[in-house]
């Protein structure tokens, strides 16, 4: 290997430094052999619908460090993840299902099945939140994550505390405002991570 060939095949660039080093990530040799980390990953996000796991030269798969994994950025528009993006909905759903339910049965109050439905969609939504929670460069991601934590946390706090103290009915808004949130900021973390 000599000098001349160690240049980025994308940039054509030679700079070798921590922050952005020339990696041989497959199996192509000689003029096309190393390219920038950078230069490869801002590639792989130009061409998603490939989504740049492999080389086309020599078609193997890139080897990476974990920090260069490209994200899988779940697709907003999705309809399976309307509860996700509108995490209000398992209130409406719950109340919804109760208005049929008490017009066949009446031995339990309004408020204790409205309490149990409301209780089994958030789970539903806890359960469909962790379904689609997929991080690849984990260590990265709560790295960005933790800048906002504080915020999260609060809303946190004060949706388990009137949780406990006063039921469900009261928890609501902020639990669901809570979740909410943390999924826009989990995409959000995603986005920008591969944009680094
Ligand atoms: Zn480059
Ligand atoms: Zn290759």
């Amino acid at each position: 290997m000599t000098q001349d060939t160690t240049v980025c095949r994308f940039c054509l660039e030679s700079s070798n430094t921590k922050k952005n080093p020339l990696i041989d990530p497959c199996e192509c040799r000689g003029s096309v052999q190393f390219v920038h980390e950078r230069c490869l990953m801002k590639w792989r996000r130009l061409n998603p619908s490939r989504n740049g796991e492999y080389c086309l030269i020599c078609l193997t798969p890139y080897q990476l460090k974990e920090l260069m994994m490209f994200e899988d950025v779940p697709d907003e528009n999705k309809i399976s993840l309307l509860f996700l993006r509108f995490p209000i909905l398992t209130c409406f759903t719950a109340n919804y299902i109760l208005i049929f339910h008490v017009s066949f049965e009446r031995k339990k109050t309004f408020f204790d099945l409205f309490e149990s439905y409301q209780y089994g969609f958030q789970i539903f939504y806890f359960f469909l939140f962790f379904l689609e929670w997929k991080v690849r460069n984990s260590r990265l991601y709560w790295k960005h994550w933790m800048n906002l934590a504080s915020l999260y946390i609060l809303f946190l706090y004060l949706g388990s505390n009137l949780l406990l103290h006063h039921g469900i009915y009261v928890a609501i808004l902020p639990i669901n405002l809570f979740l909410g949130l943390l999924w826009q900021r989990h995409l959000h973390t995603l986005r920008l991570m591969n944009q680094a």
